[in-house]
């Protein structure tokens, strides 16, 4: 619509003097508003006339910003938050400016080796075969359902005549997988998770042959463990549920959207020990590797089964079907794709794997102070020791409204940003520390306000 004249020319450096300004400065936590608020402010932003660059701009940074909560604050505890490095950021002004394209190697090249050399990096950390292969794709919720696809389509080669399908997972796992049913039309097997909210093997292996036995035309396709869970960081029995879904011929993934960053901290490397296993798994390194939203890492052991299953076929795309290629469409629930792997990419490929393994450690220890700083508080009681950076526990005496109550309050007075979360049915609150810059000081402020 416009060429780079001189009003592009001054609109540039304008985003590019409040990006690098959002990006130096900690910014303000900031908090919503009501649609009403916002139009008062703002008004009717589409135009015929169109508002112009520099008009359009001061929309966004003067109020709409405003209206949008810094994830990246380092008081930002709620959910799991985003702490993108410098160098995932910057890097993705150069993806955002460059129109590239990540669905195939013929248009991408490039950037699909590049995002392939990260996922090589996650997929060794796991102890996949280096035949293993993936794709990032928007999160977690897709990178789940496609891999459950893939699994499925895999056990409707081997076993033609089943007709109803069952995915096992614990009670405890992620409400992607009960979505991810529901889309695939399968059946949800709950497997009891033991007192410490693991799923163990041999209560996996009972429940799916109990099942079973009472529905013999039915086929359990696929387990789905987590490796930590997303409101306490709790890690299933990798190494039994693996073990016991092979020898059964049940698909095993890994959902760690969350909690797999961690394999790159030496520390706490072991406690994944049997993810090697997995016929597949996920991570969000839009979580807890320092990477802006939006990429889930989503690896294969198999990437063949994947590609049978994702593949899209139409005469226009037929010129893509080279076998050599690796085309990153074929692999999930998705055509058109951004490099949206680039980022983590970059910022790995500058700091080094090291700088990782220690900004995971800072995380940790962190998460491991808050938990003592809970424990000697006289108003507080933690629920679980931290295994991974979720600190959750319970404010004696409280209901949920005093909890609500406080979480407002403390967003109101840009404290920081903690919502109630719940635990056996009963409130509870929970650090989510996923960013190296929240300090002890940090913890100490809010937990003050309890
Ligand atoms: C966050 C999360 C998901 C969903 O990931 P999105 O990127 O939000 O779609 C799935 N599983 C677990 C364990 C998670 O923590």
């Amino acid at each position: 619509m416009h060429e780079f004249n001189e009003e592009v020319e001054s609109l540039a450096q304008e985003i590019l003097a409040y990006s690098l300004k959002r990006l130096k400065d900690n910014p303000p936590l900031d908090g919503p508003q009501s649609p009403e608020e916002l139009f008062a402010k703002v008004g009717n932003t589409i135009t015929e006339d169109g508002l112009g660059g520099h008009e359009a701009l001061k929309v966004f940074t003067d109020t709409l910003a405003l209206a949008c909560i810094s994830t990246d604050h380092p008081r930002y505890l709620s959910f799991i938050p985003s702490a993108p490095s410098e160098h995932s950021n910057l890097f993705d002004l150069v993806v955002g400016s460059s129109a590239l394209y990540g669905g195939s190697w013929l248009e991408g090249a490039g950037a699909v080796f590049a995002e392939n050399q990260a996922l090589r990096w996650l997929s060794n950390l796991a102890g996949l075969p280096e035949s293993s292969g993936g794709v990032f794709v928007q999160g977690g919720t897709i990178g789940n359902l496609s891999a459950l696809v893939a699994a499925r389509v895999h056990a409707r080669e081997k076993y033609p005549e089943v007709t109803r399908w069952v995915v096992a997972c614990s009670s405890e796992a992620h409400s992607s997988i009960k979505s991810a049913a529901d889309i695939m039309d399968v059946h949800v097997l709950n497997v009891p998770a033991d007192a410490d909210g693991v799923m163990i093997g041999t209560s996996f292996a009972s429940t799916v042959d109990g099942y079973l036995a009472e529905h013999p035309t039915q086929r359990v396709f696929a387990v789905v463990a987590t490796a930590g869970t997303t409101n306490l960081g709790i890690i299933d029995d990798l190494n039994g549920v693996g073990l016991a879904a092979i020898e059964r011929d049940i698909w095993f993934h890994v959902d760690g959207a969350y909690g797999l960053a961690a394999l790159c901290a030496p520390s706490v490397r072991p406690l994944f020990n049997g993810v090697e296993r997995a016929n597949s798994f996920i991570v969000d390194p839009h979580k807890w590797l320092f990477a802006p939203f939006d990429a889930c890492a989503l690896i294969y052991r198999d990437p063949a089964i994947a590609k049978r299953a994702h593949t899209q076929h139409a005469s226009y795309l037929e010129t893509l079907e080279d076998p050599n290629e690796w085309n990153p469409s074929d692999y999930a629930i998705h055509l058109t794709r951004r490099a949206r792997g680039l980022p983590f990419w970059f910022s790995l490929a500058a700091n080094g794997t090291r700088e990782y393994a220690n900004a995971m450690q800072q995380t940790l220890d962190i998460a491991a102070h808050a938990a003592k700083l809970v424990k000697a508080h006289p108003n507080l009681e933690l629920i679980h020791e931290p295994k991974l950076s979720i600190v959750a526990f319970k404010r004696v005496g409280w209901s949920t409204a005093d909890y609500e109550r406080w979480s407002d309050k403390l967003l109101a007075d840009q404290i920081g940003f903690v919502v109630p979360s719940a635990h056996k049915g009963e409130p509870i609150l929970r650090f989510a520390i996923v960013n190296p810059w929240t300090t002890e000081k940090d913890i100490a402020d809010i937990l003050e306000t309890l």
